[in-house]
This record gives structure tokens, sequence and C-alpha cells, in this order.
């Protein structure tokens, strides 16, 4: 079954200890939709300014990324977004973030998406989020992602989206400012109180922590010797784990773990090199493979 897929589609600015690139494709939307379209087919709605570089959209098209749902905005001006890493590369810092035509953005969404059955909230305001649930008929799967600035910013709304969602994602420093509690085990069972009935914490390159009431499951990153840019692992992360689930004929635990090992694999993938590089360049066979080598590592 196809994903629907909204958040941010960027031009990113970002130095590492290993480079640097400015205003490169990058975007929650962007890493998660192009992750997930290894495994199904995504529609993706957000919005970009005229001055969306084209070859842009040709890449995500030639991925199979539906684009009806990408509004181009006459006259408006693309998010960016400028952040850094210094040597510890679950530590992001923002350095620039500019909205631009995402402040108003109200997407009318193409009537087929209304129908999606596998919603994914990338990282984006959580106003944004639910305005785009409200819209959706009955859909039988929704995760949702955020970031430290909407956690300041907009709490109250983001309380607010994450009561409607199945799945909530977050990385360990989010879990622990969202719920205001150190202890990771804690601030799971908090957010799974708060209504969702998943909660998956990402711990970078530590790997990831999936919590229900009735299972709980852990796994370790894939080992990365090249980590050059984390940018959009944790979207990544959650566009394979998506992509994964919206392919299954069930949603079992089993596939939850499964997919769980296949958002870490593509997240690893895509720090191995600066925006999309990684992932463009990636194949399914690769994909099976350190899915393999995974199953090798973790297991007696
Ligand atoms: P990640 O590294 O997976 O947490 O996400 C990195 C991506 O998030 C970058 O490509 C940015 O363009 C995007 N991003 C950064 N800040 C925001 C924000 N406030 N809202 C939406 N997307 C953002």
């Amino acid at each position: 079954m196809s994903l629907l897929v909204v958040g941010s589609v960027a031009l990113d600015t970002v130095k590492t200890p290993f480079g640097q690139v400015k205003e490169a494709l990058g975007g929650s939307a962007v890493y998660a939709s192009v992750a997930a379209s290894f495994f199904t087919k995504v529609n993706l709605v957000a919005v970009v300014g005229e001055d969306f570089p084209k070859e842009h959209l040709r890449f995500l098209s030639r991925r199979g990324i539906d684009l009806r749902g990408l509004e181009i905005k006459k006259g408006g001006a693309t998010f960016r977004w400028e952040g850094e890493y210094d040597k510890d590369p679950n530590q992001a810092k923002t350095l620039k973030t500019e909205l631009n035509v995402f402040q108003e953005f109200k997407p009318t969404l193409p009537k087929d998406y209304r129908k999606s059955k596998f919603v994914f909230l990338a990282n984006i305001d959580p106003d944004l989020q639910v305005y785009i649930l409200k819209r959706i008929q009955h859909p039988k799967l929704v995760a949702c992602d955020t970031m430290n600035h909407w956690i300041s910013a907009k709490r109250r709304a983001l309380q607010k989206a994450i009561k409607k969602v199945d799945i909530f994602l977050s990385n360990d420093a989010e879990a622990r400012q969202f719920t205001g509690e150190p202890n990771l085990i804690k601030a799971a069972n908090k957010i799974v109180s708060w209504g969702p009935r998943l909660a998956i914490i990402k711990k970078g390159e530590h790997g990831a922590l999936l919590f229900s009431r009735i299972f709980k499951f852990l796994i370790p990153a894939f080992m990365v010797e090249n980590c050059v840019d984390p940018t959009g692992a944790g979207d990544s992360f959650a566009g394979g784990f998506m992509g994964y689930l919206a392919n299954c004929s069930r949603l079992s635990q089993t596939n939850f773990k499964k997919a769980l090992v296949y958002g870490s694999v593509l997240a690893s993938f895509n720090v191995e090199d600066f925006s999309l590089s990684s992932l463009r360049r990636l194949k399914k066979h690769d994909i099976a493979k350190r899915m393999k080598l995974f199953q090798r590592l973790t297991s007696i």
C-alpha cells in the first residue's frame, strides 16, 4: 500500500567535521520519502518556493514519489535550514531556520490521498500535522516525528497531535525534553500513556528502542565507520520503518521489529554522505546485504 508523507522539503546548509554543503536537497519529508520509496509507493505533501531546483523534483519523481501534493508557491522561497555537527554526530546544532513558504501552508490534498491507509507526519509544525491528519478518512497506521524546535515552540499543538497517532518517534534528547523524564524507559512509558500505541526512541549511533504496552524491543545501530553527515538520519529511519510496514500484509509484532531494523539500516546508509547522496546511489540489494550482516552481528 502507498505511504502518505507530509513534512519539510528543504534546502539545507550543513557543516560537519568532514566537510560542508550549501543549499543542498534536504527536509524531513524528502529523507523519509526517499527511504520509504525502496519499499512502497510514496505520496508527498509539502510546499516549496519557485526557487526550488527542478533537478530535485526530477530526482524525487524518478524514485517513483508522487508529487501531486507538492505545491510550488509562486514567488515564494523554499524552507531553509542551516545546521552544524561537532565531533558528536548525535548533536545537531541549528544555526538558522527559515520557514518561508511553510508559514502559511494549508494544503488541499488530492482526492485519492484522503483514503491513505499509511501516514507519516514527518517533522514539521504540529498544527500542520493535525491539519493533514483531519483530512484523511480512515488511516490504518499513523506515525509522527518532531524535533526540539517544535517541542519548545509548539508544545500544546504537539500534545494534541500525538493523541491522534499510533506511533510517536523521537530521539533520546527530544523524548527527555518532551516528557521531562531523564530516564528513557520512563519517558517512553509517559509517551505511550499520552495516546500513541508505540513510542520509538532513536538513539543515533546507539540504536533504537520500541515501546508499547504489549511488547518492547531494542536494537543497536548498524556499525558505520564513516559517518560523514548525520542530517536526515532520523527521517530516513522513519521512512524505512513506515515504508516497510506499508508493504507488509500484516501489522504483526515481528513485522514491527523487522521494520525497526530496516529503519536503522536505511539511516546507516544515509549518514555515509552529505544530503541525499548516499540514498541516491543505494540499490535494493545493498539494503538486503546490510540486513543480513545486521542479523549476523546481533545474533549469538
Ligand atoms: P534529522 O536529522 O532526521 O532530525 O532531520 C534533518 C532535516 O530536518 C533537515 O533536512 C532539515 O531541513 C529538517 N528540519 C530542520 N529543522 C526543521 C523544522 N523546524 N521543521 C521541519 N523540518 C526541519
